[in-house]
């Protein structure tokens, strides 16, 4: 029995993309080859691979306004660097809003002048800082639109007067926004695009070519939208897997269709978080993620009793980051409402038990 998939990442893609990947493994097209034995220039990797490239852009609305989408490898923790590699000159502008921001910081700094604009560490991180200045001088602004280990997220983003780079790894075609507002969008695809082992990258073509440093050439964005996302060998599993993934949200009604779902999902699971005594939700609740949503249970005693019963409703992934603690319910757009549900079910019953 499939189980109710709540982990934070690698997390639940959609079963139909479950299915046409695994036969792809074993016949690719019906081509009487795996997707994974022929060759990655053939002309049916390079249509996947175009396809991925193209349909990202449709459904980010950023078609004919001068952006590359590319999927490259290392993980979102290789953007860290490579953002900086490739923008910045001299000083950039950072928001500190949980773990994953504080690394985009640690790994800018190795090659110059970084500036906090503002950060929420001093509260563990538990909401966004709202009402800072970006410096109009700056190379570049970065965030992190959602904190996938703290379960807070951007719902609104700054009108950057210079170039604004975003960490969406954990709620990237989650929800509708005006891409054309960032200059540069990266996101690892173990959330809502696909398995591990690619990096999606959507940068606007014109803000590339201002830094004097000498870039190598993995990690110069230039270099690999010359190559049509191809300088080395891609990912051929991970791009496949994403491009299906994609045409299922496409299939679905695109983001727009896709934010309906994921907002009933949210609002079902912070009802039960706020409406039963049991639990306390860990973020400020104007920055709640729609993706990931962290509580605790206030009663030590009844942990036991709880995880027993999460574990014989089928419930997995449920387990808080260390440096949160106590409970997270990632609810990815491949999450079933029903799963949110079951897991309500079983909180609401705990609070009938006590
Ligand atoms: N940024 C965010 C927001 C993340 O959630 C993660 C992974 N959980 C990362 C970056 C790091 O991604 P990767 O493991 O692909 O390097």
């Amino acid at each position: 029995m499939k189980k109710h998939n709540f982990s934070a990442g690698p997390s639940i893609l959609p079963q139909e993309v479950l299915l046409k990947a695994s036969h792809a493994v074993i016949d690719f097209n019906n081509e009487g080859l795996s997707l994974l034995e022929i060759s990655h220039r053939s002309k049916s990797f390079v249509d996947v691979m175009e396809k991925a490239r193209a349909l990202v852009l449709e459904l980010l609305g950023l078609e004919g306004k001068g952006y590359k989408a590319l999927f490259l490898q290392g993980g979102a923790s290789t953007q860290f660097l490579m953002v900086a590699m490739n923008l910045l000159e001299k000083r950039a502008g950072y928001l500190n809003t949980g773990t994953w921001s504080a690394k985009a910081i640690k790994e800018a700094k190795l090659l110059d002048d970084i500036y906090e604009v503002a950060s929420s560490k001093e509260a563990n991180y538990n909401y966004i800082p709202k009402g800072y200045d970006i410096p109009e001088d700056y190379d570049y602004f970065h965030c992190t639109s959602n904190n996938t280990i703290f379960g807070t997220q951007m719902k609104s983003f700054p009108d950057s007067p210079i170039p604004m780079v975003c960490d969406m790894s954990s709620d990237i075609f989650s929800r509708e926004l005006d891409f054309s507002k960032f200059g540069l969008i990266y996101a690892g695809a173990q959330k809502n695009m696909g398995p591990a082992g690619t990096t999606l990258v959507v940068v606007k073509e014109d803000i590339l070519g201002k830094v004097s440093r000498k870039i190598p050439s993995m990690m110069d964005y230039k270099l690999h939208i010359g190559a049509g996302s191809m300088y080395n060998t891609p990912p051929v599993f991970a791009v496949y897997t994403s491009m299906l993934t994609l045409e299922w949200i496409k299939g679905l009604g695109g983001i727009k269709a896709i934010q309906e779902l994921n907002e009933k999902k949210a609002s079902l699971m912070y009802s039960e978080i706020d409406l039963n005594p049991l639990f306390k939700g860990f973020s400020t609740k104007e920055d709640r993620s729609m993706m990931n949503a962290t509580f605790t249970l206030q009663n030590d005693n009844l942990k036991d009793t709880f995880e027993t019963m999460l574990k014989e409703a089928g419930i997995s992934g449920l387990n808080g980051h260390r440096s949160v603690g106590g409970y997270r319910a990632s609810m990815y757009n491949a999450l079933p409402i029903e799963s949110v549900k079951t897991l309500v079910e079983v909180m609401s019953e705990l609070e009938s038990k006590a």
